[in-house]
């Protein structure tokens, strides 16, 4: 599915198109780059779609593009998204930071009840965002309550399903409506590659393609083919991930320096039961608390087996550890969450010892 043929020479993999320029006369498509539309980004969307069980599929610059695009597309002035207490920093910062100069109001549930989200939805509310599992907490939000609320009060639902992967959970069978990927994570899968990518419905993604073809976050064909290769072996490097994470899970959960590990694969995540439910396995990634005592930079440093990261690129062939000072976890008492959140976030930033670890596990494929 999605493979571009070389008629040519029949070679066994997709030719890779450069072109930012196609013959004008006489053809249905006026393909271009920024218009999502050539032969490579085409055929990769295909693959997308299928992975998502959708009609369509995008391929954008970054995950940040995909979610950007995706919000800005069914969100206008005047209206009102509701989103999940944990967020990828990045994505919380979007909705924080930007949001306000477009004229769009947001609201954090509360929780993650279907009376938490249910509470936050107003008349003027028309998409019910969440990420499950969250980066990088872990905390797992049920795919049926938001696909139901966004039936009942006819909103636009969309999963940020990148620390899922599309092999650990398809949200389209819950019946939501979009899913979101860093494409930089599991799909890349060997920290090479900044992408994003989007499936939907045709409808929806018509309405995704029409903004996003005028701001432009669009991924040149070269890493668009790296990533139709990548994509290749998710399947495999993903449920070897899942085995790996599961295991170093257990064993941190049991170590006496570790306070707290947030894994939804383990029986004592809150979460347990519903991952179990909505996820065919439970992701590589797993993220950890030190004991109070010991230094997290320290203790980073000493690491052997692991490369320890600033950001992202996670999900692909190496041990990856990173501090993640910065929790994205909105306190559930702030209505109003913009400038105390931000507040709450460096409180953690300036508290070394309570720094989180993200983790990602080798796959020995
Ligand atoms: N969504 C999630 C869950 C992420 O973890 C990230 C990055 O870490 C993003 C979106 C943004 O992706 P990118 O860094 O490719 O823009």
């Amino acid at each position: 599915m999605g493979e571009v043929k070389d008629t040519q020479f029949q070679g066994a993999i997709s030719p890779l198109f450069m072109s930012s320029s196609y013959q004008y006369d006489g053809v249905d498509v006026k393909r271009y780059p920024r218009y999502f539309n050539t032969p490579n980004q085409e055929g990769l969307g295909k693959k997308i779609a299928a992975l998502e069980k959708s009609e369509a599929g995008m391929i954008f610059s970054s995950g940040m593009a995909a979610v950007s695009h995706c919000l800005l597309a069914f969100l206008h002035k005047g209206d009102h998204v509701v989103l999940p207490q944990t967020l990828y920093g990045g994505t919380y910062n979007f909705v924080v930071e930007e949001f306000h100069k477009f004229g769009i109001e947001f609201t954090f549930a509360d929780g993650f009840t279907e009376k938490d989200f249910a509470k936050a939805i107003k008349t003027n509310t028309k998409v019910i965002y969440a990420e499950t599992p969250s980066n990088p907490l872990m905390k797992i939000t049920d795919l049926e309550i938001i696909a139901r609320l966004a039936k009942q009060h006819s909103l636009v639902s969309m999963i940020d399903n990148t620390f899922a992967s599309a092999i650990n959970q398809t949200p389209a069978d819950f019946g939501i409506d979009i899913m979101i990927h860093s494409a930089t994570k599991y799909m890349g899968g060997h920290s090479d590659i900044c992408a994003g990518a989007v499936a939907a419905s045709s409808k929806h993604m018509d309405v995704i393609w029409n903004i996003s073809k005028n701001i432009g976050g669009s991924l040149s064909d070269y890493t668009v083919w790296l990533l139709e290769r990548s994509l290749k072996t998710m399947a495999l490097r993903v449920k070897a991930q899942n085995k790996n994470a599961k295991k170093m899970a257990k064993w941190l959960e049991k170590h006496p320096l570790v306070a707290k590990v947030y894994y939804p694969g383990l029986k004592s995540h809150p979460d347990h039961l519903l991952a179990k439910k909505q996820m065919k396995g439970y992701s590589g990634m797993l993220s950890f608390e030190l004991i109070d005592s010991l230094d997290p930079n320290k203790f980073m440093k000493q690491l052997k087996a692991c490369k320890t990261i600033y950001e992202s690129s996670r999900c692909g062939v190496y041990n990856f550890v990173s501090n993640t000072y910065k929790p994205c976890l909105i306190e559930p008492s702030r209505k109003s969450p913009s400038r105390n959140c931000r507040w709450f976030a460096s409180f953690f930033c300036r508290d070394r010892r309570k720094g989180r670890f993200t983790c990602r596990f080798y796959s020995s494929l």
